[in-house]
Order: C-alpha cells, then structure tokens, then sequence
C-alpha cells in the first residue's frame, strides 16, 4: 500500500481511504522521532489498522483545540497533512525536515496559534451537524427520521442552516471541499491475492485466461480522498456516515460522540478516560462501574451503610475499647447488607427501622452478643 502513498505525496496531504466494508484508513505526514531530532515521514495513522468509518469525525469532536497539549496530541496522532492549508508554517514542510525537540515545539505552537480558531469553527459547525443528522438521542423527533431525511433538513431548513452558516460560511466551506481531490483504487492488499506474474503469464491480452484466472477473487473498491485540510475530509466522512446510515451515540461518561461498534446499546466509547497502573482503561471499561457507584451513591440509605461500613473497618483489631474482631466485622456486614438490601426496596417504615438498626449495631454492646471467633453462618 505505501508505494502509492510515497509516489503520490509530492506535498502534503492527508489521505482518506474508504472501503466497502465501512472501515478507513489515514495516512499523514508525522512525526518520526528518534534521539531527540524528529522528522517527518508519511505513515498511517494507527498502524495502518482499519478503522470504523467515522474515527476521524469523532475523534476530532473530541479534543479541546483551546489546549496546546491537546492540539499537540492530535497532531501526533494524526500527523500535520491535515492542516496544511490551515496553519502557514505547516504549509509547506517537506518529507524528511528534521528538527530538534525546541523547533519542533516552535513549530507546533506557531500552528496551533494560526489555526486553532478554524479548527474549533470546525468542532462547532461538526457537532452541529452531528447532532442534526446523527446523533441516535438528538431532540426535536429528529430521530424518527433516517440520517438522510435529516441531511435534507440540515441543507434546506432556513433555520438549521442559518445556524451553521453563521458558524462557517458557505463560501468558506466550499473553499475548503474543493481542495479535495479523490481517487478511486483497487486495495492493493487484494491485488496481492493474484500474483501479477500469473497474470502476465496467463497473458493479459486473452480475457477468457484473464477471467478464469479472477473469478474466484472478490475486491474491495476504495474511495481515496486526498486534501490539505482536514475540514474537507470531516466533510466526506459525515456524508458517508449519513449515506450508510450509521449512528452516532454520546457516550454515557466521557459524554463525546463515539460509533458503536457492534451493538447499538453500546453505552460507552473506546476511549482512553484514566490510567490505573499505568494501563490505560477506556470509558467501556471505567463507564458501568462509576455509573454504578454514582447511582448507588444517589441513594441515601447506601450512604449510611458506607459511612458505618468504614467506621467499623477501622474498628478491626485497634487498640481502643470499641476493638471488634474481623469475624465480628464480617458478621455485622452481611447482616447489614441483608437489611439493606430489604430496606432499599421497602416502605418509609422498614426504611426506618434499617437506619435504627444500623445505630443499634454500631454500639460495641452489639457486638458483645457475638462470639469473637462467631463465624459467618451462625444464627443472630
Ligand atoms: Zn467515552
């Protein structure tokens, strides 16, 4: 696949390639950094894996553009082809440039300063028109139209218009789509199936050996979008996404845009939100259980049951006269998550007598009726 990208790339550009299949791939001028010099180099961005159609569209809805360490982390991920005829200074950096760790930062900070007032134009008029075509949980009972049926609305609605004409001018967008260029291409990935060479020797010219010989291979036609800006590239990928109907969903806790990979309940994105030790954990991972909590902690009994919970754990083996064994501690727990529960679910009244019970039970007098070594299924 790079051959095509090293021969085509006489300047920047940052490259689109959408299959068949609703995946894509990106390829940018990056940085390569090695001993404290970077250069630059075409690559693919992420590895050259295929990404799900609309990767780029949300992703960039979801960086703050206001915050250079921001701005500086999009541009490692998705190298600077894409601001080409955003920012000057990046206008014209050709393959190879070195610089060192200062220039770099100069150079960064020079572009972030030409162009994150578009880039954030951008995220507006985008989350815009997301929201008016997308996004599954939008108001308005746009949802019970398709995707296309909106985009209809988004292009002659005066009032969805005006909107986002006032964000980006019409004139300017169409500046930016008509430094598109696009080109249609066999994936050459497929083109490897066959060897040219059995090719050449059933000979090409016969169409019956050249037929016999392709029939059993399916290909997968791309659509490759080239562009200085990435603007134009937003652009193609949310008519694709409106033209394959794909939905878009906030996510339940980092609350950016996301595609759902597979199930469309899918409540949390992919992306990385904390590290734990180190390894990084994505909304999907951290969502449910701090929803949990959050909810859990919404509720007033079980903020009681915590409060007590801790005290008591503290009370395990110390030194004063309220001292409890960890036996006694665990035989209070599970009484008390048992009430809890009933409690939880119960009348004004039970919900009463659980916040009585719990005072009751705090008192080291209670913990007298059990054994020190009672164990867990004993009888109260
Ligand atoms: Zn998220």
């Amino acid at each position: 696949m790079f051959e095509r990208y090293y021969g085509s790339l006489g300047y920047s550009e940052m490259i689109l390639d959408i299959c068949e299949t609703s995946r894509i791939y990106i390829t940018s001028r990056r940085f390569k950094s090695w001993k404290g010099t970077h250069y630059i180099f075409n690559d693919s961005v992420f590895g050259g894996k295929p990404l799900l159609l609309g990767t780029l569209l949300t992703d960039f809805l979801s960086y703050n553009f206001n915050s250079y360490n921001e701005f500086a982390d999009f541009v490692d991920k998705y190298g600077i082809s894409g601001l080409g005829s955003l920012a000057k200074s990046l206008k014209n950096i050709k393959l190879d440039t070195s610089f060192n760790d200062e220039a770099k930062e100069k150079l960064l900070s020079t572009a972030w300063n030409e162009s994150k007032e578009i880039l954030n134009k951008a995220q507006r008029y985008f989350k815009r028109a997301v929201y008016y075509c997308l996004d599954l949980e939008s108001g308005e009972n746009l949802n019970i139209l398709n995707s296309k049926q909106r985009f209809y609305l988004l292009n002659f609605l005066p009032d969805i218009k005006e909107e986002l004409n006032s964000i980006i001018p019409e004139d300017e967008m169409t500046r930016y789509i008509d430094e598109l260029k696009t080109v249609f291409f066999i994936d050459s990935a497929d083109i490897g199936k066959i060897k040219l060479k059995d090719i050449t020797e059933a000979s090409p010219r016969d169409i019956k050996d050249a037929v016999e010989l392709i029939k059993d291979f399916d290909f997968v036609a791309k659509k490759s979008y080239h562009s200085p800006n990435i603007i134009s590239l937003l652009y193609i990928e949310f008519v694709e996404l409106i033209n394959n109907n794909t939905p878009v969903k906030k996510c339940g806790h980092c609350g950016h845009y996301f595609i759902p990979e597979h199930k469309i309940d899918t409540e949390f994105c992919n992306r990385i939100v904390k590290y734990i030790n180190g390894v990084g954990r994505t909304c999907k991972e951290v969502g449910p259980k701090e929803r949990y909590r959050s909810k859990k902690m919404k509720e007033p009994l079980n903020l009681l049951f915590d409060r007590k919970y801790k005290t008591l754990y503290a009370r395990i083996n110390s030194k004063g006269k309220k001292s409890i064994t960890g036996k006694q501690f665990d035989y209070w727990r599970d009484m008390a998550r048992e009430k809890l529960e009933i409690a939880i679910s119960g009348t004004d009244n039970e919900k009463e007598r659980f916040k009585k019970w719990l005072e009751e039970s705090s008192k080291i007098e209670w913990f007298k009726n059990i054994e020190p070594e009672a164990n867990n299924d004993g009888e109260h």
